[in-house]
C-alpha cells in the first residue's frame, strides 16, 4: 500500500504513511510548501511529495521520533528544534530501522538500503513565521512528549498541526519526556493561539478546539491525582499512570 492523502482544508494535506498509524501534513501556499514529519520511510516520501507540489519545500520535524523522522532520509535537509537532537539520534539509529525493516517485511535489498540511508542532522528549527505565499505556517515550541516538540500554527486556515503533543492517546512516559506539569503547560500555551481546528499525527479526522480546551482544561494537580496505572504495550517496563483529561483522550505519563 501507498501513501494515503487527505486534502482537509484548502492546501492542507493530511498524509497517512504506508506502514500505517502515523500522518505527516503537508501545507501549500502560493509560492512556498511545508511538511510536518516525514513517517517511517519505508518508501520515497520525497517523490510522493513532489506528486503533490513541485513548489520550494521546507521539512519540519515535530519531535525526533523515528515514526515522524525516519522518511527525512528521502529529503535533502530538514529541520527540528535543536533541542530533540540526542532524541532524533537515538531513534533514527540502528534499534528503529530494524523494527521497521521487520514490520514492514523488507526484502534484503531493500532492507539493507533503508539501514545505511543517511539522514543528514536536523537544521534548527527557527521559531520565526515561514512565508508560503497567503499562507503563513507559525512554529511552536511545545516542549513535553519530548524536550524539543514543536507545533505549528496555520492562522490563514486556522488549523493547529499538534505532533505528538496531542494524539487520541497521548504519551508522556518516554525517558526523555518531560514531567506531566510541564506538557500541561505547553498545552495551555496552544490551547491560547487563535485556531479552530487542529490536526493530530496518530488520527486522521481533524479535532475541534472546543474539544482540546475541554481536555486542557483537565490538564491539572486533580486529574493527575485520579490517574491509574496503565500498562503500554510494548513498554511494560515502563511504570506509567493515565487519566483521561476529556472523555475518550487518554493522557499516559510516567508514574
Ligand atoms: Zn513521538
Amino acid at each position: 500500500m501507498g501513501f494515503q492523502s487527505y486534502e482537509v482544508l484548502p492546501g492542507v494535506h493530511h498524509i497517512l504513511d504506508p506502514l500505517g498509524g502515523v500522518y505527516m501534513t503537508l501545507v501549500i501556499g502560493a509560492s512556498r510548501a511545508v511538511l510536518m514529519d516525514a513517517g517511517y520511510g519505508t518508501q520515497d516520501v520525497g517523490a510522493f511529495i513532489r506528486s503533490l507540489t513541485d513548489l520550494p519545500l521546507t521539512v519540519i520535524l515535530s519531535h525526533g521520533h523515528h515514526d515522524h523522522a525516519l522518511g527525512a532520509m528521502w529529503f535533502e535537509q530538514c529541520c527540528m528544534d535543536a533541542e530533540d537532537l540526542p532524541v532524533f539520534l537515538e531513534y533514527t539509529g540502528k534499534r528503529e530501522r530494524e523494527r521497521v525493516i521487520v514490520r514492514a517485511g523488507m526484502k534484503s535489498a531493500q532492507a539493507q538500503t533503508y539501514r545505511e540511508a543517511v539522514i543528514k542532522a536536523p537544521l534548527p528549527l527557527a521559531y520565526s513565521p515561514i512565508d508560503l505565499g497567503g499562507v503563513t505556517v507559525q512554529p511552536m515550541k511545545a516542549p513535553g512528549h519530548t524536550p524539543g516538540s514543536a507545533a505549528l500554527l496555520i492562522p490563514e486556515r486556522e488549523v493547529l498541526l499538534l505532533g505528538d503533543c496531542w494524539n487520541p492517546q497521548t504519551w508522556v512516559f518516554f525517558k526523555e519526556a518531560l514531567p506531566v506539569e510541564t506538557y500541561a503547560a505547553s498545552f495551555r500555551r496552544l490551547i491560547a493561539l487563535p485556531f479552530t481546528h487542529a490536526l493530530a499525527p496518530h488520527q486522521g479526522e481533524m479535532i475541534e478546539k472546543t474539544f482540546l480546551m475541554r481536555y486542557a482544561d483537565g490538564l491539572n494537580e486533580k486529574g493527575f491525582a485520579t490517574a491509574k496505572p496503565f500498562s503500554v504495550p510494548g513498554h511494560e517496563d515502563v511504570p506509567t499512570l493515565a487519566y483521561e483529561p476529556a472523555p475518550g483522550a487518554l493522557l499516559v505519563f510516567r508514574a
